[in-house]
């Protein structure tokens, strides 16, 4: 039977995962990307100074099965290591004092894993999270709370990147229940970073299996014709079109804000929250293997710490942080991580190259109430992927998740 060729719009980890899935079966690929490298909102950065680090401080939890089975299909599983496992230390800038925090709520079983402030009293607040009831915002569970500041809302921020106040304790709770199964709370991250640990194995293997990767291809139009597509237009320097077979098949893996330029019929989410990241070159290489380290009580919210660079995260990032000035927002960053850095003892020195970047629609803002997308594409032979499809948090897991269906759908409905 004439297969056809799988066409895949976007080459974030949504489109990467479609791709890897139509090639798993032999299927022909061709993978469109509009910028120079693919990786999306998952990609090392390497600026014109030669500072090379990733857009942000990206990690997984055992709680994200279908992501790590992407990396064990890639052959990149193991450059994923455990940078903290005694459990995430975490720093309080009012206290100075630095606490381990386990991240799965079994782990509190010990008392030196348990979050600050959490008390008896918490445990109906939990229950109240992890249970489907209505949704509602996870402030309003946790009114009240000592464990708010302390661990409910740096966990909302990092999984959700939404304000507490109106975060959604449906998606959270959801997430949360996952971590519950056996080494669901271990968290990974890349050894070297997004584009040798994740995105490049990923294309590598896409090569390899005689899969087409094109960068620089924008897509700006999609023909139709008796109600089918009829061909992909893309701005690559001049207009290029490319016919669709009878047997193509098409993927968008796109974020809401370009589905909603082609497909304006398809309700997307519209609103989105920032996240900003502070990266330091080191004067000397950081020593040993990755550190994690979350922060409260200051605007930075998390760290990762690599041989040559320190990444900060400040997610769900207040309108004032977002427009700071760039080098007022280096200083006080770097002064907010150096004394938890000590804590964690790592004595770090910065060098001179340093930078801000900023994400202003990092994630789809997933407040309560909000639908749990699964549009139906209008045309046959077309799907839809990306992390905002799907009930669980927009993250890697609800990426990897939603390019795998795409081309599961297609497979079922297209003869
Ligand atoms: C700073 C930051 C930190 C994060 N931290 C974490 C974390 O710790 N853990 C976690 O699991 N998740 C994290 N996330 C979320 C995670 O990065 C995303 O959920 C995931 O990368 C989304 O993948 P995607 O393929 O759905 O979308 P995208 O990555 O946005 O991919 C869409 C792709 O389509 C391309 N494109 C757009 N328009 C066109 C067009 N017209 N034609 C062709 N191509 C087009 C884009 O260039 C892009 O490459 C973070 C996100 C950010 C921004």
């Amino acid at each position: 039977m004439e297969e056809g060729v799988w066409r895949i719009v976007g080459g974030g980890v949504a489109g990467l995962a479609a791709a890897l899935a139509a090639t798993r079966a032999g299927g022909r690929v061709a993978l469109y990307e509009a910028s120079p490298q693919a990786g999306g909102r998952c990609r090392t950065v390497r600026g014109p100074d030669g500072f090379t680090h990733d857009n942000g401080t990206h990690v997984l939890i055992g709680a994200n099965p279908r992501a790590l089975a992407l990396l064990d299909e890639i052959g990149a599983r193991a450059r994923w290591i455990e940078p903290e496992p005694q459990g995430l230390p975490v720093y309080d800038a009012r206290s100075r004092a630095l606490h381990r925090v386990g991240l799965s709520p079994a782990s509190w079983l010990a008392k030196n894993l348990r979050p600050p402030g959490l008390a008896f009293a918490d445990l109906p607040r939990f229950a109240r999270l992890l249970a489907p009831g209505r949704d509602r915002a996870i402030g309003e569970i946790f009114a009240g709370s000592g464990v708010l500041e302390s661990f409910v809302e740096p966990l909302t921020l990092a999984v959700l990147n939404t304000p507490v106040a109106v975060a959604s304790a449906r998606r959270l709770g959801r997430a949360l229940r996952q971590v519950l199964a056996p080494g669901g709370g271990r968290l990974y991250a890349a050894r070297n970073g997004l584009g040798p640990d994740l995105v490049e194995p990923a294309i590598a293997t896409l090569i390899a299996r005689g899969a087409q990767v094109e960068t620089g291809a924008r897509l700006r139009a999609i023909e139709t014709a008796g109600g089918r597509m009829s061909a992909l237009l893309f701005a690559r320097g001049g207009n290029e079109r490319v016919e669709l077979g009878p047997h193509d098949r098409v993927i968008l893996a796109l974020p809401p804000s370009e589905i909603g330029r082609f497909l304006p019929g398809i309700a997307a989410p519209t609103a989105f929250e920032p996240i900003l990241n502070a990266h330091f070159a080191l004067a000397e290489p950081a020593p040993g293997a990755v550190r994690f380290i979350g922060l409260t009580g200051a605007l930075s919210q998390w760290l990762i710490v690599r041989r040559d660079h320190v990444s900060v995260t400040v997610s769900a990032a207040a309108g004032e942080a977002m427009e700071s000035d760039p080098d007022n927002l280096l200083v006080r960053i770097w002064s907010e991580i150096d004394p938890a850095l000590r804590a964690a003892g790592l004595e770090l020195h910065r060098g001179e190259r340093q930078r801000i970047v900023k994400e202003k629609r990092a994630t789809i803002r997933q407040e309560a109430g909000l639908p749990v997308y699964a549009p139906r594409a209008p045309w046959p032979r077309l799907a839809l992927a990306g992390d905002w499809i799907g009930p669980l948090p927009a993250t890697i897991e609800s990426a990897t998740i939603s390019g795998e269906n795409a081309v599961r759908a297609l497979k079922r409905d297209a003869p």
